[in-house]
């Protein structure tokens, strides 16, 4: 909104300039007036848009035409007064005080005016016949008002529309030549009723117009009047409603309406509300609301955001396949200005077989924006319009700004839910592999991605006892000298080696005694491609005798060569790694003295697997006679067994939460 509206009277001589002022100032008609007012200012709680306005007079007496040049540039509005029983002060509105304006300011901004026809007691019959084609040839002229400072007739009023002509102007609303809507009014009314067509049928219903009217204007609309409303657009258009609803045809219709009957302060609420301003654009203030985040912490979607965005995905998922195929896609980003997300999308996030984002993909996706680039997500979601379908503030409220990340090291424990890994390798490693093969794409789905269509970025979810967290893989370019501050920011480090390729694992080795070895980021060695034979790696040591000696899990293999999806194992184990940095994850230790290690060789002696065999052949033999069920020993056997079973596990949890 503004901060202030400058109004300013000119006119010839003795039409009663100084008096209206006068007038509106005292609520009396002064005998004697001098020349010029002083410029007075209305302090915006006394004026019905609650903003401060400043009244200016001029005098041709009194004032140089320099002086009243610079007034009209600073006017925001400017009132040109004639007198009703003046013929010629009338003339010189078209023939002198149009065209001294219009001459100084532009064409595209030109200042609104308003005509003015003062001393209306003192005649009979109106001016209006005389004015109207000059306000038809003039555009830029708002209105026009008959009023007397005598009879204090219309005094407010005229300063009111004053004060509209700029706080809501018709100028970018409406096209007077053409009498209709601009288009880029237009657009932003589709826009507008798209957000508010929450079912996306193409029809604004009675929930849906009752919200609208609710989140604009603040009163609920009485069920006659949305009939009314209902009726108007009927009456004068043929598919303006349909089941009962408005059509966004309809909708438009009804805007036109306000405006071509001088209530556009009603369109500009609308617009407003729903975050545009003077020039129809998005307000940057709606778009990026303030959000603070000091360093060291991550931002991430909140509950209310995710539901907005699950709302947002039933909404246009039409063939309910929990996928959006392209149609249903640009149909989303039908409320944005361009299209958001490039195609590399598609190899970031889940798809379905028919390479479609799928409701899962869409939510990582949306996840990895607001970690990534938070403010391009505040973007986003103003587009969508989140802050005023899901009744919020701004769409600052849907961001939950973690803690310090030295705090959750600290108290052991963290409430973060997206995890960044970044995988470290030389060029054909099987880095992209490793990134494809967490979204499920196995070898040949994966080389039917293009490469203008490939990303560097894997997100998708891992479950880490239960919870669901986002682990989110970032591939980076393989350089020892430059390696920024960013690209060893991490919550877990990968460092893949191709199996079949002997030179592969020196790099991981140098990589991690160079940045990581004394860092407390946990680091897992990755041995890709396992399907392939086994080659030495020309270092000085294996990669199982490295991760020992640097206290590392050994080499996990990985390949992505499969018939079905990859296997998730690694993925969830790096996410309970991230998770839980502090934690030593002995179950991938070999180091045969920890007590999983004793666990689980106690686990794999003969002695448990023969025990363990028995146990099940007995529970689940076909064979199973009546009298082994009744017997006692059969469920003395049995819930030993199970005792033996549940004491292991603990035993084995335990052991897999112990702190370093
Ligand atoms: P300005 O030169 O345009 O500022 O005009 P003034 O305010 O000085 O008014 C000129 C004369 O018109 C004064 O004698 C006023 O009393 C008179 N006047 C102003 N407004 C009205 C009105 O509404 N009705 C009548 N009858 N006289 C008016
Ligand atoms: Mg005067």
């Amino acid at each position: 909104m503004r901060k202030d509206v400058r109004i300013l009277l000119v006119g010839e001589p003795n039409v009663g300039k100084t008096s209206l002022i006068m007038t509106l100032v005292s609520e009396e008609f002064p005998a004697v007036v001098p020349y010029r007012a002083e410029e007075i200012t209305i302090p915006a709680d006394v004026t019905p848009e609650r903003v401060p306005t400043h009244i200016v007079d001029y005098s041709e007496a009194e004032q140089t035409d320099e002086q009243l040049y610079q007034e009209i540039s600073k006017a925001n509005v400017i009132c040109i007064v004639y007198s009703v029983n003046n013929k010629k002060s009338i003339e010189k509105v078209t023939s002198h005080w149009i065209p001294l304006i219009n001459e100084r300011t532009d064409k595209d901004s030109r200042v609104p005016l308003i005509l003015v026809g003062n001393k209306s007691d003192l005649v009979e019959h109106s001016s209006m016949e005389t004015v109207l084609p000059i306000m038809n040839k003039y555009t830029e002229i708002e209105t026009c008002v008959e009023c007397s400072a005598k009879n204090l007739k219309n005094i407010s009023e005229l300063f009111y529309y004053a004060q509209k002509a700029v706080l809501h102007p018709t100028g970018p609303l409406y096209c007077p030549e053409k009498k209709e809507m601009r288009s880029a009014c237009v657009r932003a009314l589709a826009r507008i009723f798209k957000v508010s067509d929450l079912d996306n049928d193409g029809i604004l219903n009675d929930h849906e117009l009752t919200f609208f009217q609710r989140t604009c204007f603040n009163t609920p609309l009485a069920p006659q009047a949305l009939e009314d409303v209902k009726n108007v657009v009927r009456k004068n258009l043929t598919d303006g409603v349909r089941d009962n609803g408005l059509t966004l045809k309809g909708f438009l219709f009804l805007h036109t309406l306000f405006i071509q009957r001088g209530r556009h302060e009603t369109t500009w609420a609308v617009l407003r509300r729903f975050g545009y301003d003077d020039d129809l654009e998005l307000h940057q203030d709606y778009l990026f609301p303030l959000l603070k985040i000091p360093p060291d912490c991550t931002t991430e979607l909140n509950h209310n955001a995710y539901l907005f965005l699950q709302s947002v995905f039933d909404k246009h998922d039409k063939d309910r396949d929990y996928a959006l195929s392209p149609e249903e896609l640009m149909d989303l980003f039908d409320v944005f200005p361009y299209v958001p997300w490039g195609l590399d999308v598609n190899s970031t996030v889940c798809t379905n077989d028919q390479g479609w984002i799928t409701y899962q993909g869409y939510l990582s996706q949306w996840t990895l924006t607001t970690y990534l680039d938070v403010q391009r997500c505040l973007e986003y979601l103003g587009y969508l319009g989140y802050s005023i379908i899901a009744e919020q503030e701004s769409q600052a409220s849907a961001i939950a700004v973690t803690r310090d990340k030295k705090h959750d090291l600290q108290k052991k424990q963290t409430q973060r839910n997206v995890f960044r890994c970044h995988v470290f390798g030389i060029t054909g490693s099987g880095k992209t592999g490793f990134l494809q093969g967490f979204l499920g794409r196995n070898l040949v789905r994966q080389r039917a991605i293009k490469e203008e269509h490939k990303s560097y970025y894997a997100i998708s979810t891992a479950h880490v006892y239960g919870q669901e967290k986002y682990l989110l893989l970032h591939e980076i370019f393989p350089d020892f000298d430059f390696l920024s501050e960013t690209e060893l920011s991490c919550d877990i480090v990968c460092l893949i080696y191709d199996v079949s390729n002997p030179c592969s694992f020196e790099y991981c080795a140098q990589i991690f005694k160079q940045y990581f070895m004394d860092s407390k980021t946990p680091c897992m060695l990755i041995a890709a491609k396992s399907d392939l034979p086994e080659t030495k790696q020309q270092y000085c040591m294996t990669p199982l005798e490295f991760c020992r000696k640097h206290k590392m899990p050994p080499p996990q293999s990985y390949t992505c060569n499969t018939a079905v999806a990859p296997s998730k194992d690694i993925f969830i184990k790096l996410t309970t790694m991230a998770v839980y940095p502090h934690a030593r994850l002995r179950c991938m230790c070999t180091c045969n003295r920890c007590t999983f290690c004793l666990c689980q060789n106690f686990l794999n002696s003969e002695l448990v697997q023969t025990v363990r065999t028995k146990l099940y052949t007995v529970i689940f033999s076909r064979h199973i006679t009546h009298a082994d069920l009744k017997s006692s020993t059969f469920w003395l056997r049995a819930s030993v067994g199970a005792t033996v079973c549940a004491m292991l596990g603990f035993a084995m949890y335990r052991a897999l939460l112990r702190p370093r």
